[in-house]
């Protein structure tokens, strides 16, 4: 069967007039190694998907992601931070923090999430050894601002410290995602017409 060629198309040539668009799009078959189910969607916003390192995909501009979706990374164990004496952070990229972190704990999984949040759940160990989840206050790790130079964070340039201190007091996930799109993100189509 010879397909319509739907450029030569009139009918459609004249709807894409009216719509005013010149520019033919382009559209990315669904592919379930590539895009996420809906399933996996919800499951990456609540309660996150806890993941090796390995399974985390780097980004170009050095974001993570899970499949087309970004997602923030954190080591979900309270215990943890306890005994590094952290406040807990999240991380946005493969920052310096993070790398030495992989390389010196390969197995350590991370929790994915996608959730916009200012807490997030960690484990917890009580003395009787039963597991629960607690939400905590997190803040966004300063290493993914440096690494992402994210509105000209600088963490070890001096004269912008004041600059700088204010990038990360006022930082929100929900500007974060308006300079770097969440979901869904393209790979360049499997299909796009010339
Ligand atoms: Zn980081």
């Amino acid at each position: 069967m010879e397909l319509l060629d739907f450029k030569q198309f009139e009918p459609f040539n004249r709807l894409r007039e009216k719509m005013g668009t010149e520019e033919f799009g382009f559209f990315e078959l669904f592919d379930p190694a590539l895009h996420l189910i809906g399933s996996e969607r919800s499951e990456l916003e609540s309660p996150g998907l806890l993941r090796k390192p390995e399974a985390i995909k780097i980004l170009p501009d050095k974001t993570l992601a899970i499949k087309n979706s970004r997602v923030l990374a954190y080591i979900p164990d309270e215990n943890w931070y306890r005994t590094h004496r952290e406040y807990p952070a999240f991380h946005l990229a493969m920052c310096s923090r993070l790398e030495s972190l992989i390389s010196d704990h390969p197995a350590q999984e991370l929790l994915l999430t996608t959730k916009l949040s200012d807490d997030y759940n960690l484990l917890k160990i009580r003395s009787n050894g039963e597991i629960t989840m607690v939400a905590h206050g997190f803040v966004v790790c300063k290493h993914c601002l440096h690494t992402l130079r994210y509105n000209d964070y600088d963490e070890f340039r001096n004269r912008r410290r004041g600059h700088s201190q204010k990038v990360l007091s006022d930082f929100s996930l929900r500007e974060f995602y308006r300079f770097y799109q969440q979901y869904p993100l393209s790979f360049g189509g499997k299909y796009r017409p010339e």
